[in-house]
Protein backbone atom coordinates (compact mmCIF):
# COMPACT_ATOMS: atom_id res chain seq x y z
CA UNK A 1 0.00 0.00 0.00
CA UNK A 2 1.26 3.01 -0.50
CA UNK A 3 1.69 5.52 3.12
CA UNK A 4 -1.17 7.76 1.93
CA UNK A 5 -3.51 8.43 -0.20
CA UNK A 6 -6.29 11.16 -1.01
CA UNK A 7 -8.02 10.04 2.16
CA UNK A 8 -6.14 7.66 3.40
CA UNK A 9 -2.83 7.26 5.05
CA UNK A 10 -1.23 3.96 6.94
CA UNK A 11 -1.45 4.30 10.53
CA UNK A 12 2.33 3.66 11.79
CA UNK A 13 5.17 4.81 9.76
CA UNK A 14 6.80 2.03 12.72
CA UNK A 15 4.96 -0.52 11.34
CA UNK A 16 4.94 0.45 7.99
CA UNK A 17 8.46 1.35 7.20
CA UNK A 18 10.71 -0.65 10.06
CA UNK A 19 8.39 -3.81 10.65
CA UNK A 20 7.54 -3.64 6.62
CA UNK A 21 3.62 -4.83 7.31
CA UNK A 22 1.96 -3.01 4.77
CA UNK A 23 2.38 -5.17 1.85
CA UNK A 24 -0.84 -7.52 0.42
CA UNK A 25 -1.34 -9.32 -2.23
CA UNK A 26 -2.18 -7.52 -5.41
CA UNK A 27 -5.65 -7.67 -5.46
CA UNK A 28 -6.58 -6.69 -2.20
CA UNK A 29 -4.46 -3.70 -3.13
CA UNK A 30 -6.67 -3.25 -6.01
CA UNK A 31 -9.83 -3.31 -4.06
CA UNK A 32 -8.60 -0.98 -0.86
CA UNK A 33 -7.53 1.55 -3.21
CA UNK A 34 -10.96 1.40 -5.09
CA UNK A 35 -12.42 1.04 -1.79
CA UNK A 36 -11.23 4.32 -0.61
CA UNK A 37 -12.06 6.16 -3.74
CA UNK A 38 -15.76 5.06 -3.62
CA UNK A 39 -15.62 6.60 -0.13
CA UNK A 40 -14.75 9.87 -1.42
CA UNK A 41 -18.38 10.02 -2.43
CA UNK A 42 -20.09 8.07 -0.08
CA UNK A 43 -18.12 9.74 3.15
CA UNK A 44 -16.96 13.01 1.78
CA UNK A 45 -14.09 14.87 4.45
CA UNK A 46 -13.54 11.63 5.75
CA UNK A 47 -10.30 10.02 6.66
CA UNK A 48 -9.14 7.00 7.03
CA UNK A 49 -6.61 4.63 8.35
CA UNK A 50 -5.11 1.55 7.45
CA UNK A 51 -3.66 -0.67 10.02
CA UNK A 52 -1.96 -4.61 9.42
CA UNK A 53 -1.18 -5.87 6.25
CA UNK A 54 1.19 -7.92 5.46
CA UNK A 55 4.47 -9.17 5.50
CA UNK A 56 6.21 -7.86 2.53
CA UNK A 57 7.03 -12.21 1.04
CA UNK A 58 4.02 -12.93 3.98
CA UNK A 59 4.57 -15.15 6.48
CA UNK A 60 4.29 -15.24 10.23
CA UNK A 61 3.42 -11.56 12.07
CA UNK A 62 4.07 -10.78 15.60
CA UNK A 63 0.07 -10.44 17.16
CA UNK A 64 -1.37 -11.67 14.01
CA UNK A 65 -1.25 -14.94 13.54
CA UNK A 66 -3.84 -14.76 10.59
CA UNK A 67 -2.04 -12.10 7.90
CA UNK A 68 -0.03 -14.34 6.30
CA UNK A 69 -1.38 -14.55 2.83
CA UNK A 70 -2.00 -11.30 1.75
CA UNK A 71 -5.61 -11.69 1.89
CA UNK A 72 -6.08 -9.95 5.96
CA UNK A 73 -6.48 -6.43 6.18
CA UNK A 74 -7.14 -4.35 9.64
CA UNK A 75 -8.58 -0.79 9.64
CA UNK A 76 -9.06 1.90 11.77
CA UNK A 77 -12.54 2.60 13.70
CA UNK A 78 -13.40 5.96 12.27
CA UNK A 79 -14.05 7.76 15.11
CA UNK A 80 -16.32 11.03 16.22
CA UNK A 81 -18.23 13.45 18.65
CA UNK A 82 -21.28 15.47 18.14
CA UNK A 83 -19.05 18.21 16.19
CA UNK A 84 -17.92 15.22 13.67
CA UNK A 85 -15.18 13.59 12.92
CA UNK A 86 -12.04 12.55 15.53
CA UNK A 87 -8.55 12.45 14.17
CA UNK A 88 -6.53 12.84 17.87
CA UNK A 89 -6.02 9.03 18.68
CA UNK A 90 -5.23 8.17 15.48
CA UNK A 91 -1.74 9.34 15.62
CA UNK A 92 -0.86 6.98 18.58
CA UNK A 93 0.23 4.82 15.57
CA UNK A 94 1.17 1.39 17.28
CA UNK A 95 -0.32 2.61 20.16
CA UNK A 96 -4.02 2.55 19.12
CA UNK A 97 -4.40 -1.46 19.50
CA UNK A 98 -4.64 -0.49 23.07
CA UNK A 99 -7.36 1.83 22.79
CA UNK A 100 -10.35 0.22 24.57
CA UNK A 101 -14.09 1.18 23.90
CA UNK A 102 -17.09 -0.10 25.99
CA UNK A 103 -19.67 -1.90 24.69
CA UNK A 104 -21.90 1.30 22.67
CA UNK A 105 -18.69 2.19 20.94
CA UNK A 106 -17.79 4.77 23.69
CA UNK A 107 -13.73 5.64 24.15
CA UNK A 108 -13.16 4.85 27.28
CA UNK A 109 -10.41 7.86 27.87
CA UNK A 110 -12.86 10.35 26.55
CA UNK A 111 -16.59 9.57 26.37
CA UNK A 112 -17.75 12.03 24.12
CA UNK A 113 -16.01 10.63 21.61
CA UNK A 114 -17.34 6.97 19.80
CA UNK A 115 -17.19 4.49 17.08
CA UNK A 116 -18.47 6.32 13.71
CA UNK A 117 -20.32 3.35 12.96
CA UNK A 118 -22.29 4.47 10.33
CA UNK A 119 -19.14 5.62 8.30
CA UNK A 120 -17.17 1.93 9.13
CA UNK A 121 -20.22 0.12 7.37
CA UNK A 122 -20.12 2.41 4.53
CA UNK A 123 -16.13 1.92 4.56
CA UNK A 124 -17.30 -1.82 4.82
CA UNK A 125 -19.76 -1.58 1.76
CA UNK A 126 -16.94 0.26 -0.35
CA UNK A 127 -15.04 -2.68 0.53
CA UNK A 128 -17.94 -5.64 -0.71
CA UNK A 129 -18.25 -3.63 -3.53
CA UNK A 130 -14.34 -3.00 -4.79
CA UNK A 131 -13.32 -6.84 -3.84
CA UNK A 132 -15.98 -7.98 -6.11
CA UNK A 133 -14.74 -6.14 -9.08
CA UNK A 134 -11.54 -7.41 -8.42
CA UNK A 135 -12.13 -11.27 -8.08
CA UNK A 136 -12.50 -11.38 -4.43
CA UNK A 137 -15.09 -11.38 -1.50
CA UNK A 138 -15.52 -10.72 2.02
CA UNK A 139 -15.03 -14.05 3.97
CA UNK A 140 -14.86 -12.75 7.34
CA UNK A 141 -15.24 -9.55 9.07
CA UNK A 142 -14.06 -9.64 13.21
CA UNK A 143 -15.16 -6.98 15.24
CA UNK A 144 -15.70 -6.92 18.85
CA UNK A 145 -18.93 -9.49 19.50
CA UNK A 146 -21.06 -6.42 21.67
CA UNK A 147 -20.19 -3.84 18.67
CA UNK A 148 -21.72 -5.55 16.21
CA UNK A 149 -25.46 -4.78 17.06
CA UNK A 150 -24.06 -0.94 16.59
CA UNK A 151 -23.20 -1.59 13.56
CA UNK A 152 -25.72 -3.13 11.96
CA UNK A 153 -28.30 -0.42 13.84
CA UNK A 154 -27.35 2.13 11.48
CA UNK A 155 -28.46 2.43 7.90
CA UNK A 156 -25.26 1.21 5.90
CA UNK A 157 -25.13 -1.18 8.35
CA UNK A 158 -28.54 -2.87 7.79
CA UNK A 159 -27.09 -3.07 4.20
CA UNK A 160 -24.52 -5.26 5.30
CA UNK A 161 -26.82 -7.29 6.94
CA UNK A 162 -28.83 -7.62 3.84
CA UNK A 163 -26.10 -7.99 1.87
CA UNK A 164 -25.28 -11.13 4.33
CA UNK A 165 -21.51 -10.32 5.02
CA UNK A 166 -20.45 -12.53 7.65
CA UNK A 167 -19.29 -11.14 11.27
CA UNK A 168 -17.36 -13.57 13.32
CA UNK A 169 -20.24 -14.85 15.08
CA UNK A 170 -18.02 -16.02 18.57
CA UNK A 171 -14.55 -15.42 19.35
CA UNK A 172 -11.92 -16.33 21.82
CA UNK A 173 -12.12 -13.44 24.69
CA UNK A 174 -8.69 -12.24 23.78
CA UNK A 175 -9.04 -12.15 20.33
CA UNK A 176 -12.78 -10.36 21.05
CA UNK A 177 -11.20 -8.00 23.32
CA UNK A 178 -8.56 -6.82 20.59
CA UNK A 179 -11.31 -6.02 17.63
CA UNK A 180 -12.39 -2.96 19.22
CA UNK A 181 -10.09 -0.07 18.21
CA UNK A 182 -9.99 -1.96 14.81
CA UNK A 183 -12.07 -4.05 12.51
CA UNK A 184 -10.30 -7.28 10.57
CA UNK A 185 -11.30 -8.14 7.19
CA UNK A 186 -11.01 -11.55 5.28
CA UNK A 187 -11.20 -11.71 1.83
CA UNK A 188 -11.60 -14.50 -0.11
CA UNK A 189 -10.76 -15.05 -3.86
CA UNK A 190 -13.92 -16.03 -6.13
ZN1 LIG B 1 -6.18 -8.45 11.87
Amino acid sequence: MPFRGPNFSCFSPISYYLLDNAYTSSRVHAALIEAYSICVSTCPGRHFRVMELSNKGGGSMALHRTHQNGLSADFMVPLSNRKGPVYRYARLGLWHYLLQFDDDGKLKLSKGTSIDFETMAQHLLALDDAALQNGLSIKKVILKIELKDDLFATPSGQELLRRGIYFAQALPPGVNAMHDDHYHVDFGLR
